[in-house]
């Protein structure tokens, strides 16, 4: 059985202050011990909020350079996440596609290097509003995966998010129904393109304004492995999101 995973992406968002209370609420808090917990602070809060998270919360970039320490102004690289005990690192993120144009292409390139310096991957996927009228959905994300298909073969230390981009942040959650096909679409190319180990050990997280209102019934779904939570990963509600099963 896979491990539920529930990620926390708190983006550009948070100080010094307000991270250390939600890393105090999630300390105090009974947590699900069948979830495996992850939060990702902007890279100048993770290691204090590695420091200070306690009962069983690990830490996670939110994106990381493909080469080796150099000449890149305004990276980090994976030998430094490693060197300070980050274990993970979220690729691919739709913010990231879109806002600072990363290809699919170079997001494999990151994802081959953090798997290789070894890191953990939480590897984000969608399409747009437009894609999924289109009836592109599954096309749009095995495209995205098959990038990084062509660059790794070990997929035993990657997260697949599936977050289609129009319910990140909107508050438009997919329903039930279309994350479920979404995500069984996402399992089944696994199943024909890596292997069926592959495909049956994979976590695939939603993304997408998930709240502690809906997370009960999606997680209900048998392709459903998890959250990968924005806005609400900065609410003391995102323990009733991490504790979606019990
Ligand atoms: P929201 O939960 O704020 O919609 O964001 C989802 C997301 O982008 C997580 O990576």
């Amino acid at each position: 059985a896979r491990t539920f995973f529930v990620g926390g992406n708190f983006k550009a968002n948070g100080s010094l202050k307000s991270i250390e209370t939600i890393v105090s609420n999630l300390n105090a808090a009974k947590l699900d011990p069948n979830t495996e917990v992850v939060i990702a602070p902007p890279s100048i809060f993770l290691l204090s909020t590695a420091a200070s998270a306690s009962n069983g919360v690990k830490v996670s970039a939110q994106n990381v350079f493909d080469k080796p320490d150099g000449a890149w102004t305004g990276e980090l690289t994976t030998k430094m996440l490693i060197d300070h005990n980050i274990e993970w690192v979220i690729l691919g993120h739709s913010e990231r596609r879109t806002i600072f144009k990363e290809s699919s292409e170079f997001i494999a390139e990151k994802t081959k290097a953090a798997l290789d310096a070894g890191l953990k991957v939480i590897l984000c996927i969608g399409e747009t509003l437009q894609e999924r009228e289109a009836g592109q959905t599954l096309n749009v994300c095995c495209e995205q995966l098959k990038a990084v298909a062509d660059k790794i073969n070990d997929w035993s230390n990657v997260v697949i998010a599936y977050e289609p981009v129009w319910a990140i942040g909107t508050g438009k959650v997919a329903t039930t129904e279309q994350a479920q096909e979404a995500h069984k679409g996402i399992r089944d190319w696994l199943a024909s393109t890596v292997s069926s180990q592959a495909a049956e050990a994979t976590r695939i997280l939603y993304g997408g304004s998930v709240t502690e209102k809906n997370c009960k019934e999606l997680a209900t779904q048998p392709d459903i492995d998890g959250f990968l939570v924005g806005g609400a990963s900065l609410k003391p509600a995102f323990v009733d999101i991490i504790n979606s099963k019990l």
